[in-house]
């Protein structure tokens, strides 16, 4: 089993992501791409397509429930890398939002048994020499679509 993330998206497709207009502003260091975004007030860009009565970024590159992936996910704004999945790695909190989400869109919430079955899947994993490298999970950045992970919101 893959990360329960790359096969849902919901929190990508469910909440305004909105953050500070420095974060698209290269000349200070900000990396999303300022093209992807709007103007939600004098401080804030909100990312393209989650203004909206039934949002969905413009980044998320998704069929909602069976496979996502943020298209930016090395530039993606800092609420998005904020929000951690419901019971990451199977010993997190659950997250509100990542519930929320995953319910709006009809899905039941993250239990035990879905990040055990994904740590399982990556303690199986093995190089040719026979070593398993799976028993470290992947970092942060390494997560779709956008949370400490997905999940984006402001
Ligand atoms: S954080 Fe939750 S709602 Fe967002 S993609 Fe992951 S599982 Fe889905
Ligand atoms: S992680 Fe953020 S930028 Fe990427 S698709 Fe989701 S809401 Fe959009």
């Amino acid at each position: 089993m893959s990360h329960p993330c790359l096969s849902c998206g919901a929190c990508c497709a469910t909440y305004r992501v909105g953050f500070h207009w420095s974060e698209a502003a290269p000349e200070l260091g900000g990396q999303v791409p300022a093209e992807l975004t709007e103007t939600l007030d004098a401080h804030r860009l909100v990312m393209r397509g989650t203004w909206a009565a039934a949002p969905r970024c413009i980044a998320l590159d998704a069929e909602i429930g069976v496979r996502a992936r943020c298209s930016i996910h090395p530039q993606r704004p800092s609420v998005c890398r904020e929000v951690p999945a419901s019971l990451e790695d199977g010993t997190g909190p659950r997250s509100g939002q990542c519930d929320r989400a995953r319910l709006r869109h009809g899905f039941p919430v993250l239990t035990e048994a879905d990040w055990q079955d994904y740590l399982r899947a990556q303690t199986d994993m093995a190089v040719p020499n026979g070593v398993a490298i799976a028993s470290v999970p992947p970092a942060a950045d390494d997560r779709p679509p956008g949370m400490a992970g997905t999940a984006p919101h402001a």
